[in-house]
């Protein structure tokens, strides 16, 4: 089934890793996919260049561990502005070798002191590329429900957003976001535009202030009073902040489904404990959701 036709039958509940680094082997993320292939999510998407830092042959290789070895969808990012079209094909046709036909198409995070290709220069560039030269690829973008932090204002952006949508992404995947009142606001103004692919919700636990300072830093996300309260207090514990952290995006998850989200991707990377954690936490929710959704659709 493809991703499309799933979001019509259930709430997806999808996962995002990294590859390991250049140096190390691509197998020693094995143990970390066979921990998340326990919670069996409907897809796992795998970054590339995020930061700069990630390599285009190792989110091929794990795509293929994933695809292949976990039998689990596989959705390979792939960032535009460093790339010029036949790079891009030939990615496409890498990632077509090793069965996997599902891609987040983005503009790619800017790395300082490099010069971009110059040819996708946003991401509506590179969906309308692909979207006409491997129609057989389904294409997912990427969406802000705190505001991208380059655009001038949320109507701006939505606009922009729209542009993706009709350039042919099927669905959208949130940046983070702590508050879900600004991604309940940020849909209906999706619907107000004319956006009507599902979205599925970004949803990271933070279990160290660091982290989450660092992040937000760099997203613009606002970070809401009751979880710098949470941080102030048990900043201190490595033990409490991990419970509590996991314990706000389980919060959030259950109200998010409870109001009929299309989906949840989990920014838990690499750290498939806490993924494991968080499924066990919402399963359920997740599962009486299913359930009704079948029962409306039958
Ligand atoms: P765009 O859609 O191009 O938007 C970027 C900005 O330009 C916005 O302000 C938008 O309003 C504006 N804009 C869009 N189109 C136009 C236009 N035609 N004319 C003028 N302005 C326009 N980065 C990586 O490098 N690798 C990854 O693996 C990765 N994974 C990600 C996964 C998710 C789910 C998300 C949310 C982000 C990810 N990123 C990744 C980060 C992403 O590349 C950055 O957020 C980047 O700044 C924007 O990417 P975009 O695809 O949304 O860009």
């Amino acid at each position: 089934m493809s991703l499309t036709e799933l979001f019509k039958t259930k709430t997806v509940f999808s996962l995002e890793v990294f590859p390991p680094k250049k140096s190390s082997p691509t197998e020693a993320i094995l143990p970390t996919l066979k921990r998340l292939q326990s919670i069996n999510p409907d897809f796992i998407s795998v970054t590339l260049g995020a930061g700069g830092t990630a390599h285009c042959d190792g989110t091929v290789e794990i795509a293929n561990l994933i695809q292949n070895k976990l039998d689990i969808p596989a959705v390979a990012h792939v960032p535009g502005l460093y790339q010029t079209q036949e790079q891009v094909l030939a990615l496409l046709d890498r990632l077509d070798s090793i069965n996997v036909k599902n891609i987040l198409a983005l503009r790619g995070d800017k790395i300082p002191g490099k010069e971009p290709v110059g040819v996708f220069n946003h991401a509506n560039e590179l969906v309308k590329f692909v979207h006409e030269n491997r129609p057989d690829f389904s294409i997912a973008s990427a969406c802000y429900p705190n505001c991208h932090t380059e655009a001038p204002d949320f109507v701006d952006d939505i606009t922009h957003l729209k542009e993706k949508v009709d350039a042919g992404a099927d669905h959208l995947i949130s940046q983070l976001f702590f508050d879900n009142q600004a991604f309940y606001d940020f849909k209906e103004k999706t619907e107000i535009a004319g956006i009507h692919v599902p979205i599925e919700a970004g949803i990271m636990p933070c279990t160290n202030k660091n982290q989450i300072e660092r992040i937000t830093q760099i997203s613009g996300v606002p970070i809401p009073k009751k979880f710098a309260a949470i941080m102030d207090r048990y900043q201190n514990s490595k033990e409490a902040m991990l419970d509590a952290g996991i314990a706000f995006a389980v919060d959030q998850i259950i109200d998010l489904v409870s109001q009929g989200v299309d989906g949840i991707h989990l920014y838990t990377m690499n750290k498939s404990k806490i993924a494991k954690r968080i499924w066990d936490e919402t399963q359920s929710v997740f599962e009486a959701s299913n359930l009704s959704k079948q029962t409306e659709n039958a």
